[in-house]
């Protein structure tokens, strides 16, 4: 069945769905996005979905042409236009059609595309048996040339980083910063527990704040387990008791070994299991409102 797709200002058949190719955000990468989770035919922490990318909207001096309730209810009339009950929403703000040069006063009419479609999941067996990562030689972008924080369409470093993973015959791939301190995965956030205390890179360490890794900080918190957002090394993710990755398509998926060496008993750990279960629930019962 063809989609519907939520194209400026209004719901157009796929195949109408088009834009220019002077557009910035293919010219040059030059927009955000968001990737959001629909259970139930609800949109998972939509809000705050909507609150991140004004913030990466922001911080690349783009102006949203709509207003964030007004998104919001575009976000909604695009995931029932296409009878989405569990599915995922790509929702894209680019710089607009402009001239081949990279001034933005030449662009007008940022373009605002919303995506809703059913989603590819990882193998129940990835969950239940865990999954390998290698570091990739490609690091996180610098902070200080494209910051981390913005999620932008601009994900070359996360891309070069991922081809390394895929030619290991991995689904992700770690990624270390410029200081090589452990930042994150090419799409998802890392943790990792010891001794009992649930621990993250904290944004400093140059990573996009995954709505999902907040979730998850907060379930931990329910549960009265200690959380710790603390600078990381290869090395503690080497000795860890346990080690998982969140994000809004992985959810909470278990790393069992990192560049060959097993984490803790090789096995997706007890808190790690807790934390998905806590997490499903959470989603698959509509109460996270
Ligand atoms: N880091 C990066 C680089 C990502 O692209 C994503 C996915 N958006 C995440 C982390 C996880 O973020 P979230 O939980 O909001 O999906």
């Amino acid at each position: 069945m063809p989609l519907k797709i939520f194209l400026g200002d209004r719901l157009v058949d796929e195949a109408d769905a088009k834009i220019s190719v002077f557009d910035h955000g293919l010219l040059y990468g030059d927009g955000v996005f968001e990737g959001i989770r629909v259970y139930g035919g609800k949109v998972f922490l939509h809000e705050e979905h909507i609150e991140r990318l004004f913030e990466s909207a922001r911080a690349i001096r783009l102006e949203i042409p709509l207003a964030p309730d007004r998104l919001m209810r575009a976000v909604e009339e695009t995931v029932a236009a296409n009878n989405i009950g569990d599915g995922y929403i790509r929702l894209v703000v680019t710089r607009g059609a402009g001239g081949l040069g990279l001034d933005i006063r030449k662009t007008s009419h940022p373009q605002i595309i919303i995506i809703a479609d059913k989603i590819s999941l990882y193998p129940e067996e990835t969950y239940t048996r865990g999954m390998n990562l290698v570091t990739a030689s490609t690091i996180r972008n610098h902070p200080a040339a494209l910051s981390p924080r913005i999620k932008s369409l601009n994900y070359l470093n996360n891309i070069l980083a991922r081809i390394e993973g895929t030619d290991a015959g991995m689904v992700e791939a770690l990624m270390l910063n410029h200081k090589g301190e452990v930042a994150e995965c090419t799409g998802d956030n890392i943790f990792i527990v010891k001794n009992g205390v649930l621990k993250t890179p904290p944004p400093d360490a140059g990573i996009l704040e995954g709505l999902t890794r907040h979730a998850v900080m907060r379930l931990a918190r329910e549960a009265g387990y200690p959380v710790l957002e603390s600078t990381m090394t290869r090395h503690d993710i080497y000795t860890a008791d346990e080690c998982f990755l969140t994000g809004t398509a992985a959810e909470v998926v278990a790393v069992v070994t990192l560049d060959g060496r097993k984490i803790g008993a090789g096995e997706p750990g007890p808190m790690t299991r807790d934390l998905l279960s806590r997490f499903r629930t959470l989603t698959r019962t509509g109460a996270w409102k």
